[in-house]
C-alpha cells in the first residue's frame, strides 16, 4: 500500500526477520497501540511537572524507577538511545583524558568518546576466528595507559555484547578489574538488557547504557536509558544552574514522545521475556549446527552465547559465481520462502538473528537455507 509516493512498510506482518539490529526491537501489540495514542507532537507533555523524568500522567517517574531496579542500578533516565547514554556519562566525566575500551565497540561508542574529547586506547580482540574480549586485558590497557600518560583511564567501556560477532564478555570481570583500579565502568548493554537479565550490582558497572528500540520491544522513533549507580547522581544527573529539575546531559527532556511510551508499555511483556533468554540461547545454537551440516562456518564465540549470528558461507557464494542473478540470488530465493533481513547481493559473510522466533520458525529458516545451499 502507498500513501502518495510514500510506500507503507510491511515485514513483521508477514515475513520472518532475521535482521540482527531489528528482532529485539520488534515491538508488541501493547507498545503498537501505546505509540498511536500518543502520536501526537508532544502528547507526552499533557501533565508535566517541569521535565519529563518527575512526569507521573504517564507515569514515567514510577516507571523509571522500575527499570533502574530491573538493572540492579539506582537511577535512571531515559535518553534517545543508547549512544546518547555513553555520550552523556562520556561528556559528564571527560576533563579531557583516556578511556579504555573494547576492541570490538560500536562505531557510536568511539564517536561519543571522540565528541566528549577523551583519548581512546582500545583491548584487543583476540583475532580469528572467535574475536574474544579477554577481560584480563583491561588491567593491562590500564596500565599501559598510565605508562603513556601519567594518568589511569577517566572511564572504562565494555561492550557487553558487540554487534558484529554476538560474543558474551563476562562483564562481572571487567567490573571487578575497573573497581580494584577505581575506574569508573560503563557497561554498554545495546545488545543484551531488554534480552538478558542484567544485573549492574553484581557486575560491579557505574553505568549502564540500554536501547530501547534494539533490544527492549520498543519502536515508534529511538529510545534509550541511562543507568547509574548511588554516587554518580550529581556528576551525571546534574542539573542546569537555572533550571533545577532539567538533567543536563540529557538536555532536559531526551526523548519526549511516542517511543517513550512504547518503551513502557512493552516493559512487562521485556521483565517476562528475559527470563527465558537460555531458550533464546538454544535457538541459536540449534541454527549454527544445522547450517554448518554444509560449506558455512559460524564465526564469533562457540558455541554462541547470543542470537546475533555472524555466518562465513562459501557455499552461497560459490552459487552466485554462476547464477544468472549473481549475488542476488539467496536474498530473492530467501524472500521467496518468506523469510527477509538479510542485505540484498550479499553471499559471504553477514549476520542473522534467531531472537523471537518460535522452534517452528527457526527450522523452516534452517531448512530454507540448506534447500538453498543445496544440501
Ligand atoms: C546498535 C548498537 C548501539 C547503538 O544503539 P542506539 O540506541 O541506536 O544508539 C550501540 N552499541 C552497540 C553495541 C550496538 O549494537
Amino acid at each position: 500500500m502507498n500513501i502518495g509516493k510514500l510506500e507503507l512498510r510491511d515485514r513483521e506482518e508477514s515475513f520472518i526477520n532475521l535482521n540482527p539490529l531489528q528482532t529485539g526491537g520488534r515491538t508488541t501489540s501493547d507498545a503498537r497501540k501505546a505509540i498511536i495514542s500518543y502520536i501526537d507532537g508532544y502528547s507526552i507533555c499533557d501533565w508535566c511537572k517541569g521535565a519529563l523524568h518527575i512526569t507521573t500522567e504517564p507515569d514515567i517517574a514510577g516507571f523509571l524507577g522500575e527499570v533502574s531496579d530491573f538493572l540492579g542500578m539506582d537511577y535512571a533516565l531515559p535518553t534517545n538511545g543508547c549512544r546518547e547514554a555513553k555520550y552523556g556519562v562520556m561528556h559528564a566525566i571527560s576533563t579531557g583524558g583516556s578511556i579504555l575500551c573494547d576492541g570490538n565497540m560500536h562505531y557510536s561508542s568511539e564517536v561519543s568518546a571522540e565528541r566528549a574529547g577523551l583519548k581512546i586506547y582500545k583491548v584487543p580482540n583476540k583475532g580469528e576466528p572467535e574475536y574474544k574480549i579477554n577481560p584480563e586485558d583491561y588491567s593491562e590497557g590500564f596500565e599501559l595507559i598510565k605508562k603513556e600518560t601519567g594518568k589511569y583511564p577517566e572511564l572504562a567501556l565494555l561492550t557487553h555484547v558487540d554487534g558484529e560477532y554476538g560474543n558474551v564478555v563476562d562483564a562481572k570481570e571487567v567490573g571487578k578489574i575497573c573497581n580494584d583500579y577505581s575506574v569508573p565502568f560503563l557497561l554498554n548493554t545495546a545488545y543484551s538488557s531488554g534480552r538478558m537479565e542484567i544485573d549492574g550490582k553484581k557486575i560491579g558497572a557505574d553505568f549502564i547504557a540500554c536501547s530501547g528500540h534494539k533490544s527492549w520491544a520498543a519502536g515508534g522513533g529511538n529510545i534509550g536509558i541511562l543507568a547509574i549507580k548511588e554516587g554518580w547522581q550529581d556528576k551525571v544527573f546534574k542539573p542546569g544552574a537555572n533550571w533545577k529539575s532539567k538533567p543536563l546531559e540529557i538536555l532536559g527532556c531526551s526523548s519526549r514522545g511516542a517511543s517513550l511510551l512504547a518503551l513502557m508499555a512493552s516493559f512487562p511483556h521485556v521483565k517476562e521475556r528475559v527470563k527465558k533468554w537460555d531458550e533464546e540461547v538454544k535457538k541459536a545454537r540449534y541454527l549454527v549446527n544445522e547450517l554448518e551440516k554444509i560449506d558455512i562456518k559460524q564465526i564469533g564465540e562457540k558455541p554462541k552465547n547470543h542470537d546475533l549470528i555472524k555466518l562465513d558461507t562459501p557455499v552461497y557464494d560459490n552459487i552466485a559465481k554462476t547464477h544468472k542473478k549473481k549475488g542476488y540470488f539467496l536474498y530473492y530465493e530467501l524472500k521467496d520462502r518468506g523469510i527477509i533481513g538479510m542485505k540484498a547481493g550479499r553471499t559471504r559473510k553477514f549476520k542473522i538473528s534467531t531472537y523471537g522466533l518460535s522452534w517452528e520458525q527457526v527450522s523452516y529458516v534452517a531448512e530454507s537455507f540448506l534447500e538453498i545451499g543445496g544440501g
